[in-house]
């Protein structure tokens, strides 16, 4: 007997619309032309959109766990670097076959996060072609509590969270560019399954007016602040936080490039006018984050680095840019 081919039809009834609908405000999930959902009164709808594509943004050999897990923790990223709080999920899913032990995976990794941050899959879309995931997600927000990048001050002092480099360094360790013995367990983890600040960012936007998440690079990030707040930026190389495993890989010559615009960190930068500075101990206490004053925000143009001699440091890259190609 001739076995039948499986269809789009039946991926999406047995890997998207069995996916348990959790939460009361969707009214209508999976199965129709469109979800209906019950946005919450008196908030405002915080949406963003990230598309991973194979060979691009993960080597084609990374795990179909970690690329579930990754295709939403991105997003969440971009959710907590507006101080939103999750909601609704979408997938757009180009696969090259039917393959369903990889779509479990997938799911399983995509399930991992959405069950931890309440996120509902409500739809998507499921096509056949190269490798490619698109998320949308929607959070809410109370539009005077936002992080935004346009509200930075000259006197503002800029903070990171968590740690720099790590997953710049784990992808180099996986596409094979190192020569070391040691796994960078730490790394490679940092750059497979990245922790988005969610928590941090919902706590931040009481306190701070002005975030982004570190997706490119913290140069390129940080300079979005800058341009779209009329500033600049001065970083002192000394004070970027590292992670243990990423300085005793390097030893006292640290590869700065990868820590400034290596990207894929997933922390949050942002910035805090200097009397709300006392509060960062209690958050960075209440969220278990180690938070780290990197520099401060001046007038003028541009991100400029400085090392722990004061001389100032300029990086021919200064983090991913998708059509000139750079990192
Ligand atoms: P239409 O042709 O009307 O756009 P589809 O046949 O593409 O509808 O999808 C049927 C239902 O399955 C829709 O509710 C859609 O949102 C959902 N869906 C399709 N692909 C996915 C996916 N990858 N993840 C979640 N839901 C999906
Ligand atoms: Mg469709």
């Amino acid at each position: 007997m001739p076995v039948r081919a499986v269809s789009e039809f039946d991926l999406i009834n047995h890997y998207f619309k069995s996916f348990a609908c959790k939460r009361t405000d969707v009214l209508l999930g999976i199965g129709d032309d469109c979800a209906l959902l019950q946005p919450p009164a008196g908030k405002q709808l915080a949406m963003t959109a990230d598309t991973l594509v194979a060979g691009v943004h993960f080597p084609v050999n990374t795990s179909a766990f970690d690329i579930g897990y990754k295709s939403l923790a991105v997003n969440l990223s971009d959710l907590a670097a507006m101080g939103a709080e999750p909601a609704w999920a979408i997938l757009a899913i180009t696969l090259p076959a039917a393959d369903e032990s990889w779509l479990q995976e997938f799911m399983r990794g995509f399930s991992v996060l959405a069950d931890e941050y309440g996120v509902q899959l409500i739809g998507g879309d499921t096509t056949s072609g190269p490798l490619s995931i698109t998320v949308q997600l929607t959070g809410f927000v109370t539009s005077s509590q936002v992080l935004r990048r346009d509200t930075a001050k000259p006197g503002d002092k800029i903070y990171v969270s968590g740690t720099l480099g790590d997953a710049a360094l784990g992808l180099k360790k996986v596409l094979g560019q190192l020569v070391t013995k040691n796994s960078l367990v730490h790394c490679v983890s940092r750059l497979n399954r990245p922790v988005p600040r969610v928590a941090l960012g919902r706590e931040l936007s009481a306190i701070s007016q002005c975030g982004i998440d570190i997706s490119d690079g913290l140069v390129a990030d940080l300079g979005h602040i800058a341009n779209a707040s009329g500033c600049a930026a001065n970083i002192y190389l000394s004070k970027l936080p590292l992670s243990d495993e990423l300085r005793n890989f390097y030893g006292n010559d640290v590869d700065w490039s990868v820590i400034v615009a290596g990207g894929d960190d997933y922390e949050l930068c942002f910035t805090l006018p200097s009397e709300n500075e006392l509060s960062i101990k209690v958050m960075a206490d209440k969220c278990c984050m180690q938070m780290s004053c990197i520099g401060e925000i001046i007038s003028g143009h541009g991100i400029h680095c400085f090392d722990a001699a004061g001389m100032e440091v300029v990086f021919e890259n200064t983090g991913y840019n998708h059509f000139s190609n750079i990192k």
